[in-house]
């Protein structure tokens, strides 16, 4: 059974901690290079990813979370968590610091203010059992990927029609939702296979 780390740094660890627990799968929390290592796949919650990027930068993480990720280390990004895996931001701030482990373009609160936070269902590629009850919260969407990168996901309807909203490439899933707060664990259950057979 692997072993996935969730980032500790920001943001709600605690929910993707447990959405792994309930898969019966061994989770902990990484705030440190040495327990980076023991892990077989990384969690990036949402949360601030301005934020998330000072202090992967201050707990001496950034540069060792990179060059794992790049070597193949599977790695899940949730709302923050995909603008922090993003080779690019839009309307990121000045210090705004990435991953670059997606070639992809992330515009940063691109649905609007945390009042125009929203829930829908998207159909998600590759994840049976029908549409996904989606919760947006701040969230940013995709807009640009690059030849290696699967579309999964993709708003439908409304002002926001068509934006994409899933990836993956390679090792590297990312959503601007947060299946974490839903109780619906099969985005959670996808990294895990992900893990396994990496
Ligand atoms: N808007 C936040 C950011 O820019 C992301 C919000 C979230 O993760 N729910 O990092």
């Amino acid at each position: 059974m692997p072993t996935i780390g969730v980032l500790a740094l920001q943001g709600d660890t605690a929910e993707h901690l447990r959405a792994l627990a309930d898969l019966s799968v061994t989770a902990v929390p990484v705030r440190r290079p040495t327990e980076l290592e023991k892990v077989d796949g990384i969690v990036i919650p949402g949360g601030e990813s301005t934020t998330i990027g000072k202090l992967l930068d201050a707990f001496e993480l950034f540069t060792p979370l990179r060059e794992r990720i790049a070597a193949g280390m599977p790695a899940y990004g949730s709302c923050a968590g995909m603008i922090m895996l993003a080779s690019e931001v839009l309307d990121g701030r000045p210090d705004q610091r990435v991953l670059s482990a997606v070639d992809m373009t992330v515009r940063r609160n691109a649905f609007g203010r945390q009042v125009d936070s929203f829930e829908t269902d998207v159909v998600l590629d590759g994840i049976p059992g029908g549409p996904f009850r989606t919760v947006f919260i701040r969230a940013p969407w995709a807009e640009r990927v690059g030849p290696g990168v699967e579309v999964v996901g993709r708003i439908s309807g409304g002002a926001a029609n068509g934006k994409i909203v899933a990836v993956r490439a390679g090792c590297v899933m990312a959503t601007a939702f947060h299946p974490e707060v839903t109780g619906d664990l099969r985005i959670h259950r996808a990294f895990v296979e992900l893990v396994r057979h990496a």
